[in-house]
């Protein structure tokens, strides 16, 4: 599909952000005459790579229970202001009236009923198509201009695919996980040449961390297992803990608590390198009653204490970590360090695995720049902002793309608004 010269509303970027807010300026476009034109432009060659791999290649939709305090980033008032104009509820229905079943598993994720992600993007491009969206890609797009108010109210975007001018446009372009679906932080670059700050640092989000090399956990690798990790800072005070099934890996750790609290460590060791994080292996026995185990425990050593609870492989190590004998009486000394390793086990953190493994971006543009009724730029106005290259980044769960949906629900209608009441003389409102 060729990039025409001009449009009334352009999208810059067709995940799901983008997607969603053309399928609602299209449908909102449908009612308005004379007739709005409505295109999005993506750089990928095939739209919708995230929303394939997303959720392991299920595509977890949403979450049955959302709150501000899933996200992290800007306010929670802020955020929640933009979450509860599109609702799970309003999620569900969408997608039901798509032909798309979702279905809550017990942790209260919310997937397809097919178990595939492909149906959830074949339902959002046919919507858009149906709405009359017209979706260009490849089509990167290299510069935004503002042009003079007083030459011609708008825009002038260069692609590579061409050069469009556009009387609104939205910035869906993402943060910068997984850079190869697209998502490169140009975007974030974009945004900022249109004024905007940008909150330092960037860094990826819901990402696995690395373990100092020769780490006995990097020997582990694939053991899953219930944990409490916890953020502490340099004076000790307790910043956040995160809790859940944890993995075992070949550089390090992985799993829903850890990928939870990478940004929150990640960006607390980026102000201030003394915070420590620790790990809990058995959050459900604490520290006293595994310490009174060990007591009663008389001649049998820490390892068969351990392995009641633990895996054999980690029980082992960790009496060996804390030189308690395996067998025999535990004199009180190793007693003591193996109920710090168990309970608290500071984790010697020397990296993550960056944005090309990272599930989100901590970081981007912030609320406060953007007006939350409508998603408009405070900074330049005729620009809207959706999704990920907001500064908001939520917890496993698919609370991300639950944000990409509100948020672009909220771009697209009120983009659309804002060009039929640009159109009306100065007397009328736009119907509501
Ligand atoms: C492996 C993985 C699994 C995930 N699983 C889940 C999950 O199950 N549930 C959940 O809630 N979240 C999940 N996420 C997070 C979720 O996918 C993102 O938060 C969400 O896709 C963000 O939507 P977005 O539209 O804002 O950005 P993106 O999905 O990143 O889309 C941005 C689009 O903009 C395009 N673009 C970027 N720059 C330009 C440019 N200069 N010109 C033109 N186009 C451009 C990109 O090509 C891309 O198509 C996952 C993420 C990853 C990486």
């Amino acid at each position: 599909m060729p990039l025409p010269a001009h449009c009334d509303l352009l999208i810059v970027g067709a995940g799901a952000a983008g997607l969603f807010a053309s399928i609602h300026a299209g449908r909102a476009a449908a009612t308005v005459e004379p007739a709005v034109s409505v295109v999005a432009v993506d750089t990928a060659r095939k739209i919708g790579a995230k929303i394939l791999v997303a959720g392991g290649g299920r595509c977890n939709v949403t979450h049955h229970q959302v709150a501000a305090s899933d996200y992290a980033g800007s306010t929670p008032a802020a955020i929640r202001k933009v979450l509860k104009r599109y609702g799970v509820d309003k999620v569900v229905a969408f997608f039901a009236a798509a032909g798309v079943e979702l279905k809550r598993e017990d942790t209260g994720k919310l997937f397809p009923v097919s178990d595939s992600a492909r149906t959830v993007l074949s339902a959002l491009l046919r919507e858009s198509a149906e709405v009359g969206v017209t979706v260009v890609h490849p089509a990167r797009v290299q510069s935004i201009t503002r042009l003079e108010p007083s030459e011609n109210p708008g825009f002038r975007v260069e692609t590579e695919a061409g050069v469009i001018c556009s009387e609104r446009v939205i910035l869906a372009t993402g943060g910068r996980s997984l850079p190869k679906s697209g998502s490169d932080g140009s975007g974030l670059r974009l945004a900022a040449s249109l004024g905007h700050q940008l909150t330092e640092p960037i860094l990826p989000a819901l990402v696995p961390l690395v373990l100092a090399d020769g780490h006995f956990i990097r020997g582990l690798s694939g053991l899953t297992l219930p944990t409490r990790l916890t953020l502490t800072g340099a004076s000790g005070k307790r910043l956040c803990s995160a809790e859940g099934s944890t993995l075992c890996t070949h550089q390090g750790l992985s799993g829903p608590a850890v990928l939870d609290i990478s940004r929150h460590y990640l960006l607390a060791n980026h102000a201030d390198r003394h915070v420590r994080l620790c790990i809990d292996w058995l959050p459900m026995l604490p520290a006293e009653e595994l310490e009174s185990q060990l007591q009663d425990a008389r001649g049998r050593g820490g390892l068969s204490v351990l392995r009641s609870h633990l895996p054999e492989r980690l029980a082992r190590v960790l009496c060996e970590e804390a030189a308690c004998p395996l067998t025999g009486d535990i004199p009180k000394d190793a007693r003591r360090r193996l109920v710090r390793l168990v309970s608290a086990m500071p984790l010697p953190v020397v990296g993550d695995r960056g944005f090309a493994v990272a599930e989100a971006t901590a970081g981007g543009v912030p609320l406060s720049e953007v007006r939350l009724e409508t998603m408009e730029s405070r900074i330049c106005p005729g620009l809207h902002l959706a999704g990920e290259v907001l500064d908001v980044d939520g917890r496993i769960g698919g609370f991300n793309f639950q944000w990409a949906w509100a948020s672009g629900f909220v771009a697209g209608t009120s983009a659309l608004a804002g060009l039929v009441a640009n159109r009306l003389p100065a007397n009328e409102t736009p119907p509501v």
